[in-house]
C-alpha cells in the first residue's frame, strides 16, 4: 500500500475558496434563510476530521415551510410546458458540465473519495438531468377503442405532487440528480433532505438549478442534523404526495410505514449484499478489473459494491493473488490531488464498522491476504483488504461491509454458488464473471436481484432502469421508466360516441 499525504498550498487555496462559495442555507420558495433560531451544523472533511464549514441545521417548522412552498409551486409547476422543464434540466447540465472542477473539489472534501471519483460522479449525475431533459418531452398517453365500440379511453399522466427526496452521503450529487431529474421533468415540486456528513454539493446544485431559470419554490432544499424530526412532520402532513428514498433498508422500512398513513407514492432504494461470481471458464484478468471496479468504486461505500466473492476452486488462488496485487498497489490519501485514489470512510461510524466486521470474519477463521487494519495518522482512512475463506457465518456475508475489503470464498459447482449468491434478505446487484453463453443466461435470470452485471463490475447508468428487489427497495430510478416514478396515470371514460 502506498500512502499520498501533502497538500500543495495553492490546493489549499482553491479547497477555500471552494467550500466559501457553496452555500449555506435553506433555499425555501426561492429564497435562501439561515434555519430558524439560527441553528447550524458543522460539516467535516473525513480526511481530517476537521470542521469544513457549518451549514444551516432545520427544524421541523423549517421542513414545514418548504413543504408549504413546494405545494403552493405544484400547479403552476405542473402547467409549465414539458419542452421549458427539459431545457432548464439542460441548462443546469451545461452549468454543471461549465464547473465539473470545482464541484469535484467541493464532494472530495466533504466526502472523501478521490479527485479521479468525483469527477466521475459528476459526470454521472449531470448525465440524469441531460437524460430526463430528453424525457421531460416524451410523456405519454393512449386513446383506445372500448372492446364493445361504445365508448373511447383517453389515459394521461399528470405529475404525482410535491415529492420529498432524501439521499445518502456516499455519492451527493448523482443521488439527489437521479430523483430531481425525473421530478423537475415531470412537473413536480420538490423539497430534499441531503445527508447530513454532505449538504454543500446538494445546495451547489441547488443554486446551479436557480442559475438555470427553476422557478421558486420548485426546488427546496432543507439540511439537518436530525433527520427523523425533520421529516417525519413533512411524511404525515398530507400535502406531500411522493416519497423517495435512497439509503439503508432500517431507514427505509421505517419510512415505508411513515408513508401509509397518506398513502404517498414510495420508492425506496435500499441497501444491497452484492454476490460477485467466477466461474472457473472466465477471463481472469477480466474478471480481476470488474472486481476492482464493483469493490473499489467509491472506497467501496456504495450500495452497489461487491460484498461477496465467490470464485470457482480452480481459479480462487490466481484471482486472489492477481487482485490482492491490485488492491495492495491502489495510492491512499487525502483524494483532493490527481494522484491519490482512495480516500477515507465517511466517519468514524463507518470506520469502526468496517473494522468490527474484518475482526469478525478473522475471528472465524479468514484469512488475511491484505490490509485489515485502519490507517495510522488523522481522517477516517481503512486498507485495502482482501480475506480469503471467509466462512459463511462471519457477519460480512450477510451485513453490508461499505469499506474496501475484498472477502473470497470458493465454490465448485454452480448450483452452490447460486443458492449462496441468493443467500441474502438483499437483491440490488450481482455480478458474474463466465464466457459460456447459456450459463450466463441461465445464471443471470436466476440472480435474485434486480440488477445483473454480466462480465462487467459497473452497472450504473442513467439511461438504465437502476433498483433493486426484496429488502433492496422498490421502484426504479433513470432510464425510460425513472420518470414513472413521477407520474400518476389518469384514464377519461368518453362516453356518447
Ligand atoms: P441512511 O442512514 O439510511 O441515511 C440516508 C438518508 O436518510 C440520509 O439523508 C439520512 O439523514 C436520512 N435519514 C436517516 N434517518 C432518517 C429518518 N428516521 N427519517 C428520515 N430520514 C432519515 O443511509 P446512509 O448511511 O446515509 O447511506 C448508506 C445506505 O444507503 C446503504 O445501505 C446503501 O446501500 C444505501 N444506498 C442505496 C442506494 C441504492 O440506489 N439502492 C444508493 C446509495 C446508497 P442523516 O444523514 O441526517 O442521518
Amino acid at each position: 500500500m502506498s500512502t499520498t499525504s501533502s497538500t500543495p498550498a495553492s490546493t489549499e487555496t482553491r479547497e477555500a475558496r471552494v467550500v466559501e462559495a457553496a452555500p449555506k442555507q435553506l433555499l425555501i420558495g426561492g429564497k435562501w434563510r439561515g434555519a430558524s433560531g439560527d441553528r447550524s451544523y458543522e460539516v467535516e472533511d473525513p480526511s481530517t476530521g476537521r470542521a469544513l464549514c457549518s451549514v444551516a441545521d432545520a427544524t421541523p417548522e423549517d421542513g414545514l415551510a418548504a413543504l408549504a412552498a413546494a405545494h403552493d409551486a405544484q400547479s403552476g409547476w405542473a402547467a409549465h410546458p414539458p419542452r421549458e422543464r427539459g431545457e432548464i434540466l439542460r441548462r443546469a447540465w451545461e452549468l454543471i458540465t461549465e464547473r465539473h472542477e470545482d464541484l469535484s473539489l467541493l464532494m472530495t472534501l466533504e466526502m472523501g473519495k478521490s479527485l479521479i471519483e468525483s469527477r466521475a460522479e459528476i459526470t454521472y449525475a449531470a448525465e440524469f438531468f441531460r437524460w430526463f431533459a430528453e424525457e421531460a418531452v416524451r410523456i405519454d398517453g393512449d386513446y383506445a377503442v372500448a372492446p364493445n365500440g361504445k365508448g373511447r379511453f383517453l389515459v394521461t399522466r399528470q405529475p404525482v405532487g410535491p415529492a420529498l427526496l432524501i439521499t445518502p452521503w456516499n455519492f451527493p450529487m448523482a443521488m439527489g440528480t437521479r430523483k430531481i431529474g425525473p421530478a423537475i421533468a415531470a412537473g413536480c415540486t420538490s423539497v430534499i433532505k441531503p445527508a447530513h456528513q454532505t449538504p454543500l454539493s446538494m445546495l451547489a446544485l441547488a443554486d446551479i438549478l436557480n442559475e438555470a431559470g427553476l422557478p421558486e419554490g420548485v426546488l427546496n432544499v432543507v439540511t439537518a442534523r436530525g433527520a427523523g424530526s425533520v421529516m417525519e412532520p413533512m411524511i404525515r402532513d398530507g400535502r406531500a404526495r411522493k416519497l423517495s428514498f435512497t439509503g439503508s433498508t432500517s431507514v427505509g422500512r421505517k419510512l415505508i410505514e411513515q408513508s401509509a398513513e397518506q398513502v404517498l407514492k414510495v420508492s425506496m432504494e435500499l441497501g444491497g449484499n452484492a454476490p460477485f461470481l467466477v466461474f472457473d471458464d472466465a477471463d481472469i484478468d477480466a474478471a480481476v478489473d470488474g472486481a476492482m471496479l464493483a469493490k473499489m468504486r467509491n472506497i467501496g461505500e456504495a450500495c452497489t459494491a461487491a460484498n461477496r466473492f465467490y470464485v470457482h476452486a480452480d481459479v480462487a488462488d490466481e484471482f486472489a493473488r492477481k487482485l490482492t496485487d491490485r488492491m495492495a498497489a491502489l495510492r491512499i490519501g487525502r483524494g483532493v490531488t490527481d494522484d491519490v485514489e482512495v480516500g477515507p470512510l465517511i466517519d468514524s461510524v463507518q470506520l469502526d464498522k468496517v473494522d468490527e466486521l474484518v475482526s469478525d470474519a478473522v475471528g472465524r477463521g479468514a484469512q488475511v491476504e491484505l490490509g485489515a487494519s485502519r490507517g495510522d495518522g488523522e481522517g477516517y482512512f481503512y486498507q485495502p483488504t482482501v480475506l480469503k475463506n471467509v466462512p459463511l457465518q462471519a457477519r460480512m456475508t450477510s451485513e453490508e461491509i461499505f469499506g474496501p475489503v475484498a472477502p473470497i470464498s470458493t465454490f465448485t459447482d454452480e448450483q452452490t454458488a447460486l443458492r449462496e449468491a441468493n443467500n441474502t434478505e438483499y437483491g440490488l446487484v450481482a455480478y458474474l464473471y463466465t464466457r459460456d453463453i447459456q450459463r450466463a443466461l441461465r445464471v443471470s435470470e436466476q440472480l435474485e436481484t434486480g440488477m445483473v452485471g454480466l462480465n462487467q463490475g459497473m452497472v450504473s447508468n442513467p439511461a438504465a432502469p437502476f433498483g433493486g428487489v426484496k429488502a433492496s427497495g422498490l421502484g426504479r430510478e433513470g432510464g425510460k421508466v425513472g420518470i414513472d416514478e413521477f407520474l400518476e396515470t389518469k384514464y377519461i371514460a368518453i362516453g356518447g360516441l
